[in-house]
């Protein structure tokens, strides 16, 4: 029922309240309440639900990146920070950038840089799925947490990369991106995770693009060290 109604539904002894965002009933709250309420009770108790329900958009914006509609760098912030206080099984964190995003400004104009980057977050929630969580890290920049192992990361990683560079954007055509990802483990500060994944991304960028690297195998390779600064990523 409609939550303008000057009646609220009464049902039983029990009040239900439906609280509404986006066009869809959100939670449900029941209240005892032994009488259909009279119509300025009716009418203070739907104004407590639009305060409520005004509360939760707050909340639900407060995470969210405004042009992408991705959980934003502020939400990446507090998860990282809880994996790596309570690490429940293995994570990886993987930064992703779009390859040569500034010429797609220039030659097209801003709007339509704006509408790749919202496409290329539409194709990236669609693809990881429920196999993680996909945050804009600022940018052309995304972030994604998988709970997933070294090896399965890597495959749902190049997929992604392969899935991308086979989309056709409307105007601008295809495009590629380049990862690097790290475990998450004993690093203890949030900003050496992201420092870890940034080494690798800035060797795909160096070496090629359209590439998937992982930090500790670049290590053990001998391919980057742990000193290694990278200036320009
Ligand atoms: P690389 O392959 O090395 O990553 O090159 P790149 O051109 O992708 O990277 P660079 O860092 O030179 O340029 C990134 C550009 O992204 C520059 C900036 O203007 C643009 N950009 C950042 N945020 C936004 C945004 O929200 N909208 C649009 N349209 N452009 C953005
Ligand atoms: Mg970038
Ligand atoms: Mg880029």
């Amino acid at each position: 029922r409609s939550q303008s109604s000057d009646m609220l539904p009464w049902h039983d002894g029990k009040l239900w309240l439906p609280v509404h965002q986006f066009g869809d009933i959100v939670e449900l709250i029941e209240m005892p309440c032994q009488h259909p309420l009279q119509p300025e009770q009716a009418a203070f108790l739907l104004g407590v639900l639009r305060i409520h329900a005004n509360y939760l958009q707050l909340l639900y914006e407060a995470e969210r990146d405004m042009l992408t509609g991705l959980l934003n760098r502020r939400k990446f912030d507090t998860r990282l920070y809880e994996l790596l206080a309570n690490r429940d099984g293995e994570h990886v964190l993987a930064l992703i950038d779009i390859d040569h995003f500034k010429p797609i400004n220039d030659n097209y104009g801003h709007i339509v840089g704006d509408e790749v980057l919202l496409l290329t977050a539409g194709l990236l929630l669609r693809h990881i799925g429920q196999q993680g969580q996909v945050y804009r890290y600022g940018g052309e920049e995304f972030a994604v947490l998988l709970q997933h192992n070294t090896s399965h990361a890597r495959q749902t990683l190049d997929l992604l990369r392969q899935q991308i560079a086979q989309h056709d954007f409307p105007q601008v055509g295809h495009l590629t991106i380049s990862i690097g990802f790290v475990e998450i483990d004993q690093q203890g500060l949030p900003a050496h995770v992201v420092e870890e994944a940034d080494k690798a991304l800035y060797y795909a960028k160096e070496h090629g693009r359209n590439a998937v690297y992982g930090y500790h195998e670049l290590l053990l390779q001998g391919l980057i060290s742990q000193h290694d600064s990278n200036d320009g990523g």
